[in-house]
């Protein structure tokens, strides 16, 4: 039986250290007439769609999908020259599992993510890790992080056939992660690398509460592999 690993991209993955937030008042800025500053804006387990309808918001319009759609194509575009201007970096222990689990014929790894696919592969080249993944599940269409868990369990479904959700793991940093995970009735490894404390993060019970990804024996062996 294959087992499934699900990754969230921000505060699990890599830290952009809020750089996306350049692009994303740039894209508003454009669309919207005005400048805006989002430093504050909230942003950790929300998906894009949610982001980009506050925001739409913020700046006094209806949050129709028409208006999602064209601020999500925007920052997209700016992304790639918005990453650098922030020293984000790839979080401690997640290269060395991701090159572990690509021999791993029994394992797939795919992204189950908040953002939009076009975000997700601009984060995920820029910081040299779009060759572990192939497949993902992401905030193009669905706005709520549930169905885009639902989204990803019909996708391993269709890449490995049968599946067993007792083999089905979501790796995330917030309590959104935690709860889509519960939702599909996967096993939520819960990582303290983004703005979530390990203490706020049990509170949520997930099925392994972890302060940072550990050394790939250590994960394996802990998610039996
Ligand atoms: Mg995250």
């Amino acid at each position: 039986m294959t087992t499934i690993l699900c990754w969230d991209i921000d505060g699990t993955l890599l830290t952009t250290a809020r750089a996306g937030i350049f692009a994303l008042e740039d894209a508003a800025k454009e669309l919207m007439g005005k400048s805006v500053d989002f430093s504050q804006l909230p942003t950790a387990g929300m998906t894009d769609r949610q982001i980009a309808a506050n925001i739409l918001k913020q700046g006094g319009m209806e949050p129709e999908q028409q208006k999602i759609d064209q601020l999500l194509d925007l920052y997209a575009s700016y992304l790639p020259t918005s990453l650098p201007r922030r020293p984000g970096k790839v979080l401690e222990g997640v290269r060395e599992i991701l090159e572990q689990l690509k021999s791993r014929s029994d394992v797939l790894s795919i992204l189950l993510t908040g953002n939009i696919s076009k975000g997700a592969q601009a984060k995920l080249t820029y910081y040299g890790l779009d060759q572990y993944f192939t497949h993902g599940a992401f905030a193009d269409v669905n706005q709520e992080r549930r169905a885009i868990a639902t989204e990803a369990v019909a996708l391993a479904t269709a890449i490995v056939g049968n599946l067993n959700l007792d083999r089905f793991f979501v790796i995330g940093d917030t309590p959104h992660d935690i709860d889509c995970c519960a939702a599909i009735r996967g096993k939520a490894i819960a990582v303290a690398t983004g703005v979530y404390s390990l203490a706020e993060l049990e509170e949520h019970n997930p099925w392994w509460a972890i302060p940072s990804l550990p050394t790939p024996e250590i994960f394996f062996e802990k998610v039996g592999l």
